[in-house]
């Protein structure tokens, strides 16, 4: 569902049980042409998987929890990176004791539920992201 405004498309919707989160919100903005946005979202992973950043190694090091938990909320942008949308995500966990964890969300959570907003932002070229010298990490120029 999309509501058009001058300089803002705004989508809702809800992704598929069983289908990777990451995966199917880059395949979300692929198929509606989102290049620069934001994304907002909460619901339930029967997997996940999140990434958190060495920042002296400058490497990701992923962590996996192979139970359910409850996503309280993914927030992340959309922007261009090899010249297709890219979602970057962070997304708070939480465990059945309401214990909360989180980090980058990477490939591998698999949703249980997933209700998701995404605001397309017209206001400006969509940034392109590009390999960061001092963090390692690929920012926005
Ligand atoms: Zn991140």
């Amino acid at each position: 569902m999309a509501t058009d405004q001058p300089d803002e498309r705004r989508f809702t919707g809800r992704l598929p049980h069983g289908s990777d989160l990451l995966a199917s919100l880059t395949g979300f903005c692929e198929q509606n042409h989102i290049q620069h946005g934001g994304v907002r979202a909460l619901g339930a992973l029967s997997r996940a998987v999140v990434a958190f950043y060495d920042q002296k190694e400058q490497v990701y090091h992923e962590v996996a929890f192979d139970d359910e938990v409850e996503l309280l909320t993914l927030a992340g942008n959309v922007s261009l990176k090899d010249g297709r949308p890219f979602v970057h995500a962070h997304v708070v966990l939480a465990d059945r004791t309401g214990r909360a964890f989180g980090g980058h969300l990477v490939n591998g959570c698999t949703v249980f539920a997933c209700e998701f907003a995404v605001s397309e932002w017209n206001h400006a070229p969509a940034p392109v992201r590009q390999r960061d010298p001092v963090t390692g990490l690929w920012l926005w120029p």
